[in-house]
């Protein structure tokens, strides 16, 4: 069923507790935790707890949860104090973009100068 956990997904993993994270912030329909690999001194991952494959996907089926996704973005850019000096909220989309995890998660990375366009 669509939003169900899968169980070949890394992410659905990080929900159930299966793998562990440095979780910084949860709420009933999302977890944020640092990423792995962190390309700035603030890079967290804001996930649902719901596995749809990408960002479009989730918006459609679950808008209420998109949208605390977004909200749950801006409270972890204010904990790490990056708002000041501007941060990124970034949604790849597709191999071609650079997605490798196909379970939908803003990265929110700040804390240094940020380029644009990204490359
Ligand atoms: P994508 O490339 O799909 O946009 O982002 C996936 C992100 O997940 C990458 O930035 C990668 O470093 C991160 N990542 C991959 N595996 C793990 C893991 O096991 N734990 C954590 N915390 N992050 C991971
Ligand atoms: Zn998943």
């Amino acid at each position: 069923m669509a939003g169900e956990p899968q169980a070949d997904c890394l992410f659905c993993k990080i929900v159930a507790g299966q793998i562990p994270a440095t979780v910084v912030r949860e709420t009933e329909t999302t977890v944020a935790f640092r990423d792995i690999n962190p390309q700035a001194p603030t890079h967290v991952l804001v996930i649902p707890k719901v596995h749809y494959a990408d960002a479009a996907s989730l918006v459609e089926a679950e808008p209420g949860v998109a949208a605390d996704i977004l909200r749950e973005a801006g409270q972890v850019a204010l904990d790490e104090k990056i708002v000041e000096h501007g941060y990124r909220v970034v949604f790849n989309t597709g191999s071609g973009a650079g997605q490798t995890v196909f379970h939908a998660h803003a990265h929110v990375l700040g804390g240094r100068g940020l380029q644009w366009p990204p490359g």
